[in-house]
């Protein structure tokens, strides 16, 4: 009898352990564990944060729908790995013993590397639900007595798509209430140039993202390294494209949303041979830990290098057709490994996104991530909000139901066309 362990309950952990159960004998175990009861769809998070949902149709207990199809479920969260040792010390003392460990915990959000940064500080985040849930009560209180704006990324961001999302989230709101002549905008933002995502582009993302925020009238700051948030004013330091300082901004807000960078969870960080010194996750071209042969991850939490150096540093987006396909990989390659065969099956790490707009939606492809691609497009339109809705419901459906389907391989590829487009050489 094999018990594979996956850490984290979220977009990775949950698919992860359905996957992982259809792939196993019926002799072998699997244990999700969880920081605390509930998943939430991360993807909708700027919908809660503007009041376009609520926190019930995002988040449901993981245990039920996991016990549907014979996966045990530990809420307790993991407070140490020791893959030496083959175990997972549980935030309440307790010990689980595993043979294969799938570590799928997302990011720890660095907000503490900033002064004045984060809920805690003096920004919001759309993050986590908890976040997205204290930034609906705010948004609130704000489309009463409206102000400026400051939306965006800091330095050493990766995820730049729920950046943008949330500024065009914000002004389809205000548009819808009347008041976005109240309202001056600013995305802030470490890119070296609109559009640049952590991808290096992506198409013609630069200038389609350009060209949306000026017809939104939200200004812009690339290059940019927030120095620190005071209570109503973000001290943003702007940088040449060498890479030094060029000019000073003292941005006053009344409403500010800005993603910080990732960085590997505690459970992780410092362990020797597991994770990089950001505490992301080593892995190889199977997912797995080249130090711990059982020990795979998927997800925000593994280490992936930039596409390219950029003046202000940032990192390469994980995102959810990459994140399915590692998904798929490690459920084969454990299976592969319990049947005493070598691990053979490799994630694609494809950026595919969809992204809302409030009222419309940008999505992109990008194949291979870095560049040059043999697929490289980008395009906006109505259909992707209604896409991106279609996702969230789903999603949620499959994972309340105990099942996982490759959506994006499905669904996403089929209809922009990529299918066909497989194999193909450059265009
Ligand atoms: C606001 C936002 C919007 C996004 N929108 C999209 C999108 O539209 N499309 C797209 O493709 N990608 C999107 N992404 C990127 C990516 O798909 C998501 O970040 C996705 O949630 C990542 O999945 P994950 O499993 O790696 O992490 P998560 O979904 O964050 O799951 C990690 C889980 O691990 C748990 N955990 C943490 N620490 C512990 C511990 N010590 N013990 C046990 N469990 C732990 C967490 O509680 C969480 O449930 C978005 C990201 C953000 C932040």
């Amino acid at each position: 009898m094999a018990h594979v362990v996956i850490l984290g309950a979220g977009l990775g952990g949950m698919p992860m352990a359905y996957e992982m159960k259809e792939a196993l004998r019926a002799q072998d175990r699997v244990t999700v564990v969880g920081n605390g009861p509930n998943f939430h769809f991360v993807p909708s998070n700027p919908w809660l944060a503007v009041g376009w949902r609520k926190r019930a149709d995002i988040e449901f207990p993981a245990a039920p729908a996991l016990a549907k199809r014979g996966i045990a479920f530990e809420p307790a969260g993991a407070k140490r790995v020791h893959p030496a040792d083959n175990r997972v010390e549980l935030a309440d003392g307790r010990y689980l013993d595993y043979d294969y460990l799938v570590i799928a915990t997302g990011p720890k959000l660095a907000f503490d590397e900033i002064e004045g940064l984060g809920p805690s500080g003096h920004t919001h985040s759309v993050c986590h639900v908890d976040h997205a849930e204290k930034a609906a009560q705010a948004w609130q209180s704000f489309v009463g007595d409206p102000g400026p704006i400051v939306v965006g990324a800091v330095q050493g961001a990766s995820c730049f798509g729920p950046a943008y999302e949330f500024a065009f989230i914000m002004d389809t709101d205000l548009r819808r209430r009347k008041i976005r002549d109240r309202v001056p905008m600013t995305l802030v933002t470490s890119e070296p140039y609109i559009g640049h995502l952590g991808l290096g582009g992506v198409g013609d993302s630069k200038t389609m993202l350009e060209s949306a925020l000026r017809e939104r009238h939200i200004k812009w700051i690339c290059n940019a390294k927030v120095a620190k948030v005071e209570p109503g004013v973000m001290h943003v330091t702007e940088h040449d494209e060498d890479g030094k300082p060029k000019r000073e901004h003292q941005l006053p807000f009344r409403h500010s949303m800005m993603l910080p960078a990732f960085k590997g969870i505690d459970a992780v960080a410092g362990v020797e041979g597991l994770v990089n010194p950001r505490g992301f996750v080593l892995i190889d071209a199977h997912q797995r830990s080249p130090n711990y042969p059982n020990v795979y991850a998927v997800g925000v939490c593994v280490a992936i290098p930039p596409v390219e150096v950029t003046p202000v540093p940032t990192g390469a987006p994980k995102t959810g057709y990459m994140i399915e396909s590692m998904v798929a990989a490690t459920a084969a390659n454990i299976r592969a490994g319990i049947d005493g065969r070598p691990p053979s099956e490799k994630a694609t790490w494809n950026a595919i996104c969809l992204a809302d707009m409030g009222d419309t939606g940008i999505a992109f492809v990008a194949l291979p991530q870095i560049p040059p691609r043999n697929v490289n497009w980008f395009s906006e339109g109505r259909w992707v909000h209604f896409a991106k809705i279609a996702f969230e419901k789903y999603f949620i459906r499959k994972m309340k139901k105990g099942t996982s389907e490759p959506f994006y391989e499905k669904y996403v590829m089929k209809a922009i066309g990529i299918t066909r487009l497989k194999g193909r050489p450059p265009a």
